[in-house]
């Protein structure tokens, strides 16, 4: 559905991606976990730690695929050829070092911030807007001052973690917030947090991780976004950051007609 509003919308922008190349995934995976990852889904797959964690022959090649739009999508805004957005699947920001968690393989927002690091893209701000705590980005980036990272997410909710004191090196804003308010408090909590971050920081990369299960109607989250609150949201991190290339990674989101309208809304204010 979202493939066929983007190319209603623009069929000229849309590119399709490859592979991420190995050594883009060894900077933040182990060699045994990948080798052990593409064996699993070889094998036919199955559950994969947790019992709607289901992996099928295509889901490793999905998620380097999906890696390496990631990657694709950095260099292109690194390169100033404009703000970019990866379409992908599966997700990312569960995904620890060595483990799948929450339908994510492979760290996508974190691959694609070393990505970056290696276009001398120092410094790096990851805002994750996915109503799930971003756990995986956290765990991969929280000893790291190069990075910072802002999680805005529904508490209590899977996988648990996100607690406000949760700080790694001074690098991690944490912004738990209950179910049900206004869409207004949540853009305005999230930019809040975003200030805090950028406070002595100023990024070379902006990337978001981008779930619209944080929308009013996805079966999983209870928050209430709206289409416009993600054009707003961008709009208010082009400003504060007008020199900084933007990249947004689709994370979760459970309602494919909703997915499809925010992020259109996203890529309307972002290209
Ligand atoms: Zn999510």
């Amino acid at each position: 559905m979202l493939r066929a509003r983007i190319v209603q919308e623009d069929p000229h922008a849309l590119r399709e991606a490859v592979p991420a190349p190995r050594e883009a995934l060894e900077r933040v995976h182990p060699a045994a976990y990948l080798d052990f990852l593409r064996a699993f889904a070889e094998r036919g797959g199955g559950a994969l730690g947790e019992p709607d964690m289901i992996v099928n022959r295509a889901s490793f090649s999905a998620a380097e695929s999906a890696a390496g739009a990631a990657l694709a999508a950095v260099r292109h805004a690194c390169s100033g050829d404009g703000h970019a957005f990866a379409a992908i699947r599966p997700p990312g920001h569960h995904a620890l070092a060595e483990t799948a968690m929450g339908f994510c393989l492979l760290a996508n927002a974190v691959i694609a911030a070393r990505e970056g690091q290696q276009l001398g893209r120092e410094r790096v701000l990851i805002v994750d807007w996915d109503v799930h705590h971003g756990n995986g980005t956290q765990a991969l980036v929280e000893q790291d001052s190069s990075i910072r990272f802002v999680s805005l997410h529904q508490w209590p909710l899977y996988p648990g973690t996100g607690a406000a004191a949760e700080r790694g090196v001074g690098n991690v804003y944490n912004l738990p917030r209950p179910p049900g308010l206004p869409p207004e408090r949540y853009v305005a909590d999230l930019l809040e947090g975003i200030d805090a971050a950028l406070a002595g920081f100023r990024p070379d990369l902006l990337l978001i991780s981008a779930g619209y299960d944080s929308m009013r109607g996805d079966p999983l989250g209870g928050f209430t976004l709206e289409p416009e609150h993600y054009a707003d949201l961008v709009g208010a991190l082009r400003s504060r950051c007008p020199a900084a290339p933007m990249v947004a990674l689709l994370e979760g989101g459970y309602a494919p007609e909703l997915v499809a309208e925010g992020v259109l809304a996203t890529l309307k204010a972002l290209v």
